[in-house]
């Protein structure tokens, strides 16, 4: 049983089993959560990132695959990486997205973590609308057959805390 939470407030802050990254395919760093990760976790995070790209993940990180990475100085054992789609008006992309949120738990499931927080993916830089990302988070997680204990959103504004409060009532 997995029971979802909401927090308003910074990822990098949480202590937690996994925390999810709103990355980009490149995997080397951005702006938004994923520069906040960075920052704070320190360099251990990218040097496993330039291992990635390295091996597996030459061309980078699809859009809506995961994967895992040391959490370096963060208050977490995993960094789970995840690449959203950017917002479309004339394209449906929520498939995508909702793959952001089955594969990171999937992947979560195979590190067994049991506490996972994620941000809302893609309602930055990429543009989502909030509520409609909010939507596709809860219901994606609801329906994900996950180990997790708890899902944790952590959202960075009142604006999108109070777009997923009204998902999980
Ligand atoms: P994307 O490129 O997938 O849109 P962003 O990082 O630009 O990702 O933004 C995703 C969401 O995370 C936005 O709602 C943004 O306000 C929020 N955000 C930015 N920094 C943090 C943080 N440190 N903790 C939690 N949420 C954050």
């Amino acid at each position: 049983m997995t029971t979802i939470t909401l927090v308003q407030g910074d990822i990098t802050e949480q202590s937690v089993d996994a925390v999810v990254n709103a990355a980009n395919s490149s995997l080397l760093g951005g702006g938004g959560v994923d520069g906040a990760i960075h920052r704070r976790g320190g360099p251990a995070i990218l040097e496993d990132c330039r291992r990635l790209r390295a091996g597996h993940y030459g061309k980078g990180l699809p859009t809506g695959r995961a994967v895992a990475t040391t959490a370096g100085d963060l208050d977490a054992r995993w960094v789970i990486h995840t690449v959203g789609p950017v917002y479309s008006a004339s394209e449906d992309r929520s498939a995508l997205l909702a793959s952001c949120y089955r594969e990171s738990l999937r992947v979560a499931d195979e590190l067994g973590a049991r506490t996972v927080a994620f941000p809302a993916v893609s309602a930055g830089v990429y543009g989502w609308p909030m509520d409609d990302a909010a939507r596709i988070a809860v219901r994606t997680v609801r329906e994900a057959e996950t180990d997790a204990e708890e899902v944790r959103f952590v959202l960075f504004d009142e604006e999108a805390y109070d777009a997923f409060a009204r998902q999980v009532r």
